[in-house]
């Protein structure tokens, strides 16, 4: 290591150069082998003097440590200072959480077991100086003492757990991410991209269980004409009213759907065509008498909607009962609106 030395002026040293002049030995950095993680615990002898002359390097803040090539694995032991570890090597320059490596501590040791280079981005997150044990020297550390063996190891299962941990907190967020996506922002009914995934999967039940199975389409009566007359904010409030009229009357095994627009649908499982049109003269009733206020004291003329019932038959696709259910709510329109049409 030594000869590899520049004698270039300080002001002239490529970052490389400097790298290699600050480097020293183990034995020669003064730092002790009681203070390292990994020989915790460790009497065997031939450890010190496999150590004595890996070489101590400085880093600075900020600087990657793999800024100098990486051939093979190497393991760092952090004897001052702090690593940072972002599991995502673009992480780096992002607010992506770090993993703190502190002194005593080591990383790097899964690209010396697997001989695969080291995926993350290590790099310094305050002046450092960092002990570099090569892969064989790792090799012939373990293969000398058992003890570092079992610190490895031990130093292995931790990780093993972290990762298990950090992998069961991302599912979490992405699954309340998925059902977030899943729900309408204005209503928080379901949305459409909801329908879409669960729609098929319910008649899918249905059908299998030869249960029945009943959808309503609903669309609010001459909503344009409520919008241009109170404003769209009105208008807002009414859907909110009117999806509240729907959460409110329906049973825990049943949903609500926002579809688009004013138009809204529930779905009700294990419910033949006569419940289902039941339930819809329920929520007719139910709309006509849901008060919707301009502001906070004056009542707005009441909503009303009109109801289209459909029941699965066999054979039936999503696409198919959901278009049955339209041409029923189109049949209640006719009849004038504020109706409902089986
Ligand atoms: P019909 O009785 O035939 O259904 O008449 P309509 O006026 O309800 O039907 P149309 O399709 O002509 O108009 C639907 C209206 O619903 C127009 C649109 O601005 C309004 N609308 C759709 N989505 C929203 C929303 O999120 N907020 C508000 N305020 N209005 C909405
Ligand atoms: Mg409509
Ligand atoms: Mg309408």
């Amino acid at each position: 290591m030594r000869s590899e030395l520049s004698s270039a002026p300080l002001d002239r040293q490529s970052p490389k150069e400097r790298y290699l002049n600050d480097i020293m030995t183990f034995a020669a950095s003064g730092y002790a082998l009681t203070d390292l993680h990994l020989l915790r615990g460790v009497q065997d002898l031939g450890v010190d003097g496999l150590l004595a002359d890996c070489p101590v390097i400085r880093v600075s803040a900020g600087q990657s440590v793999l800024d100098f090539g990486s051939n093979g694995g190497r393991l760092y032991v952090v004897l001052r200072g702090a690593l940072g570890v972002a599991a995502d090597p673009l992480a780096e320059m992002s607010d992506a959480p770090v993993t703190k490596v502190l002194p005593g501590e080591c990383v790097g040791e899964l690209s010396v077991l697997d001989e695969e280079a080291n995926p993350t981005a290590i790099y310094a997150l305050q002046e450092s100086d960092l002990l570099v044990i090569a892969a064989d020297r790792l090799w012939r550390l373990i293969d000398v003492s058992n003890g570092v063996a079992r610190n490895l190891l031990r130093l292995l299962s931790f990780r093993i757990r972290a990762a298990n941990v950090q992998l069961r907190r991302r599912q979490k967020v992405g699954e309340f991410y998925r059902q977030l996506s899943m729900i309408d922002g204005l209503t928080g009914l379901q949305n459409r991209s909801w329908l879409n995934d669960q729609l098929p999967a319910l008649i899918e039940q249905a059908a299998s269980a030869d249960n029945p199975l009943t959808i309503v389409m609903i669309d609010l009566d001459h909503f344009k004409q409520f919008n241009d007359l109170h404003g769209h904010l009105a208008g807002d409030d009414a859907l909110r009213v009117a999806a509240k009229v729907l959460t409110d009357a329906l049973r825990p095994r049943d949903f609500a759907v926002r579809y688009g627009g004013e138009e809204l649908m529930v779905i009700l499982p294990n419910t033949h065509r006569k419940g289902g049109v039941i339930v819809a003269h329920r929520l007719c009733v139910r709309t006509q008498q849901a008060v919707v206020f301009a502001d906070m004291h004056r009542p707005l003329p009441h909503l009303t909607a009109s109801f289209g019932v459909a029941s699965l038959i066999p054979g039936q696709t999503a696409e198919n009962l959901i278009a049955a259910a339209d041409a029923a709510l189109y049949r209640a329109k006719e009849a004038g609106r504020n109706c409902v049409a089986p």
